[in-house]
């Protein structure tokens, strides 16, 4: 891709653009350019209508009947199965439950029970906190012979052996971007003897995944990034078919149970993928998650993936042409296969540019020690507004620049 030389060549790519059409469909505050669709997806203003509807109509009108006769019961599957082909899943394998954190739980332990003998859960010392903190919650209550055991990301091939039950790795990168190899862990994590879990919680939606072709076991992945599903939207889990017979949430909720209303007095787990079902499903973050699912669904990944891979090589040559010698230092990939849909940047002043750009009306977030992160969430971004990011990333350093000296 040639670089725009001036504005008006950024609106030609966007004219250009076969998914420019989405960006109407979305509630976004006038002057704002918005990179920070990677942490919170903005909101689809069909999410507004639709819950205004269930609102008044389902609850409101309905009350409890609205669980049979609006589908409610059915919503943590439904949309667990507009959400697996977008994840190379096949349908009967995903649920919409819970949070991420939590599902991570209940995976964790449901891999350590399919791999009697074994204590050990691997991770890279770079994994999102959560990730890690779920693993070392578990190995603490299950005590003596369980640990997590974290390693540098180029030593993990090395760092697995027959002690070990579950790998959980995220796919991309939550400072950098960076995109781990799935298939090769996975076969990796199965050279042992290992099951591999995967978080999914910056690929879906931007990402093309093929849990399937990589032969990974379970995974987990959030509603709210690239989904759009609103704050605290409702996460998801992913089991292989293969492993749903002998899979042990240890979380045994009456809404995992087989037969939630017979109000048996023993635990039988339900059949397949919904046995991960814990408590009542929060319907009205499902019904925004599934708004969100939808419109992902109908723009596709492959040609998501190739427009938020545009928007990034943009924003990144832009800031080669524009912000030399502000002190930036790209701290993604820069080859575009091995990053998700972020570029971070590593400045010495990194918070308070933030802060500058922020105030300029950018909208991207700063993840410490030093971590600038824009997100190209390409459902709504325009190539005018990685054109206007980077105008404003120019102001905001030489105001620096000019203030210092
Ligand atoms: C965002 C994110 C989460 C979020 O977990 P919650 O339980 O929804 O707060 C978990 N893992 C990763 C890798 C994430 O990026």
């Amino acid at each position: 891709m040639a670089l725009p030389a001036t504005r008006d060549d950024a609106h030609a790519l966007d004219a250009a653009d076969d998914l420019s059409g989405f960006r109407e469909e979305f509630v976004l505050p006038e002057g704002v350019v918005y990179l920070d669709g990677n942490s919170l997806g903005p909101l689809p203003g069909r999410t507004s209508a639709r819950l205004e509807e269930v609102v008044r109509r389902e609850w409101g009108a309905d009350l409890i009947r609205s669980w049979d006769v609006h589908g409610w019961m059915e919503l943590p599957a439904r949309v667990g199965r507009a959400i697996a082909p977008l994840i190379g899943a096949r349908p009967g394998e995903v649920v919409v439950t819970d949070s991420t954190s939590v599902n991570l739980f209940k995976l964790l332990a449901a891999a350590l029970r399919m791999r009697p003998g074994r204590g050990t859960i691997v991770s890279e010392r770079e994994n999102f906190p959560t990730d890690l903190y779920m693993a070392q919650g578990l190995a603490d209550l299950l005590g003596k012979g369980f640990e997590l055991r974290t390693v540098g990301r180029d030593e993990l091939a090395s760092a697995l052996d027959e002690r070990v039950a579950v790998v959980a790795l995220t796919h991309v990168d939550f400072r950098t971007g960076e995109q781990l190899d799935m298939a090769a862990l996975t076969a990796a994590a199965h050279r042992v003897g290992a099951l591999a879990l995967w978080d999914l919680s910056h690929s879906a939606g931007a990402v093309q995944v093929d849990l399937e072709g990589c032969g990974v076991d379970l995974a987990v992945g959030c509603g709210y990034k690239f989904l759009n599903g609103g704050p605290g939207a409702p996460a998801y889990a992913y089991a292989a078919s293969r492993l749903q017979e002998g899979l042990r949430s240890p979380l045994w909720g009456w809404l995992g149970h087989a037969d939630p209303f017979e109000f048996a007095r023993e635990y039988r787990p339900a059949a397949g993928i919904s046995r991960l079902l814990c408590g009542t499903p929060p319907i009205l973050s499902l019904v925004a998650l599934e708004c969100g699912v939808e419109m992902v669904t109908r723009a596709g990944v492959e040609r998501l993936r190739r427009k938020s891979l545009a928007l990034a090589e943009l924003f990144i040559g832009l800031v080669d042409r524009e912000c030399e010698g502000y002190g930036f230092e790209l701290a993604s990939p820069r080859e575009g296969a091995r990053r998700g849909a972020q570029v971070s940047y590593a400045h010495p002043q990194g918070r308070a540019i933030m802060q500058d750009l922020d105030r300029g009306g950018v909208i991207g977030d700063f993840r410490p020690p030093d971590l600038l992160r824009f997100g190209f969430s390409p459902l709504f971004l325009r190539f005018v507004d990685v054109w206007d990011a980077v105008a404003t990333l120019r102001r905001v350093s030489e105001e620096r620049l000019s203030r210092r000296a």
